[in-house]
């Protein structure tokens, strides 16, 4: 691997200097490692941060492929949230002949010949302040985006799916002076190697002149946060919050499964919090200015954490993937606490949203999901009731064992079984019967109901199943029980 203190500190002027010494570095490697095979793809990148009116990023790329033939690179999403646009994409030979480009619907195609192909292009951010965590802002005075809306680059299932191994990567950075660069890649180089297809894609790409850097440790992992503008709380609070996440989710679900985690907060725009994973290890935050820190935002920030391992770890139907993280999130963020009533009232606002979807009895989660039904975390069979799901199994589990098996057991040995499989996809048979492994009939019956079934989810059996999770008895509030009544008399859609 070249060393980034070798290029460190290079200037636009430099660039050449720094692709020949990439280059250079690049067939050192390949040399070395692999003499009698063949030489492995490279694809370095090198983006350049433009803030002169109107900002944009100009990206050059060298490809090089041992073989002559079709290159094909997957154009980035323009449709919002990404909100970027690809302009003038031209390519060429090593030498400076020119190459055709085919633009295609959502790819590009290049005839390209054995050796290195040169392409570039320039990136149009139509947002000076990202709308949310998977879009992208640029102005003269930050960089949002995610990687998939920005780099033009060969599709990593393609490669993938053909068993090839994805180019080795290299991404080189030119910010302006004084800016600061956080990614998922590393924090304040110049040059930074991605380890997959996957990770270039999805990560989250920040500068800025003025982020505040934190480096910490938690739940046995080393977390990177990096923090933008002011809100209502304090960096120190955020910062708990996260290692609190990390380590609970550690305790119940097993070791943290990427060696580093980056957190990238940043300040968007009025009405819009979110948050999210990009690829396995970096989690995107934009929060509304002013934003308070309160339970919700807490919630929120575990659920994001747990996607480290269902989502990231582990790929399952989407009521697991958000239903039951929003589960566990709530319960963890309720046991780091110390508020069981916390648990409590995130599960009867899922109760009260879940009474509310129209279609509530008359879809299974999994057909909702196949019929790709539209909505927000509030609206989504996925998410409300899916997070019920996880209580009632929980429940269920933990009192058919006494109390000695619990969801977290089924988690642990879920992400045991993602681990062994193809693209650590889990199917429904099989979290079904590792939940009826763990926790016997008492847990079947409850899937069927639940998770198979369509049968109405009361505010009875909710308390119930919070009585056996938390201890406590934590009645329903009025307004849901009175909810229940008119939705029940109402004729089935
Ligand atoms: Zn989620």
């Amino acid at each position: 691997m070249p060393s980034p203190s070798v290029i460190r500190g290079s200037t636009r002027a430099d660039r050449v200097t720094v692709a020949t010494a990439l280059a250079a570095a690049l067939l050192a490697v390949g040399a070395g490692a692999a003499s009698a095979q063949q030489q492995p793809d490279t694809l370095m990148f090198d983006v350049d941060v433009v803030t002169n009116p109107p900002a944009h990023l100009s990206v050059e790329a060298r490809l090089t492929s041992s073989a002559a033939g079709l290159i094909t690179l997957a154009a980035p999403p323009s449709a919002l949230p990404a909100g970027t646009d690809v302009e003038g994409l031209s390519a060429t030979d090593d030498r400076g002949r020119p190459l055709a480009v085919r633009r295609l619907e959502t790819r590009y195609e290049i005839d390209a010949p054995a050796g290195a192909v040169r392409f570039r292009y320039r990136l149009d951010v139509r947002n000076p302040v990202a709308l949310s965590s998977t879009g992208a802002g640029l102005d003269g005075a930050r960089l949002y985006a995610v990687g998939r809306s920005v780099f033009v680059a060969p599709d990593p299932a393609a490669y993938r799916s053909a068993g090839r191994p994805y180019p080795l990567l290299w991404v080189h950075l030119a910010t302006p002076p004084g800016w600061q660069t956080v990614t998922s890649w590393g924090v304040d180089e110049e040059v930074f190697t991605p380890a997959s297809g996957e990770s270039l894609l999805g990560a989250t790409l920040a500068a800025a002149p003025d982020f505040r850097i934190y480096h910490d440790t938690a739940g046995s992992t080393s977390f990177v946060l990096a923090i933008r503008g002011e809100r209502h709380f304090s960096d120190s609070a955020l910062r708990r919050v996260i290692a609190a996440s990390l380590r609970a989710a550690a305790e119940a679900l097993g070791p943290v499964p990427v060696p580093r985690v980056t957190f990238t907060s940043d300040v968007g725009s009025k009405g819009r919090t979110s948050g999210s994973l990009q690829g396995p290890a970096s989690i995107g935050l934009i929060w509304e200015p002013g934003e308070l820190l309160e339970r919700p935002r807490i919630h929120d920030l575990f659920h994001e954490t747990l996607h480290l391992w269902f989502g990231g770890e582990m790929a399952a139907s989407r009521w697991w993937t958000e239903g039951v993280t929003d589960y566990f999130a709530a319960r963890l963020e309720a046991e780091w606490r110390g508020r069981p009533d916390d648990l409590a009232d995130l599960c009867y606002q899922s109760l009260s949203n879940y009474l509310r979807i129209g279609h509530n009895t008359g879809m299974t989660m999994d057909e909702e999901q196949r019929a790709g039904v539209l909505g927000d975390n509030t609206s989504l069979l996925v998410y409300r009731k899916g997070m019920l799901a996880g209580l009632l199994l929980d429940a269920a589990i933990r009192r058919s064992t006494d109390g000695r098996a619990s969801l977290d057991d089924v988690a642990r040995r879920l992400l045991a079984v993602a681990g062994a499989n193809p693209a650590h996809r889990v199917s429904e048979a099989e979290i079904r019967a590792v939940a009826a492994e763990v926790g016997g009939a008492a847990v079947d019956r409850t899937w069927r109901r639940v998770v198979e079934g369509t049968s109405l989810i009361t505010a009875a059996e909710v308390a119930d199943a919070l009585r056996t999770v938390t201890g406590l008895d934590v009645a329903p509030p009025d307004v849901i029980a009175k909810e229940q009544k008119v939705l029940i008399g109402h004729p089935k859609p």
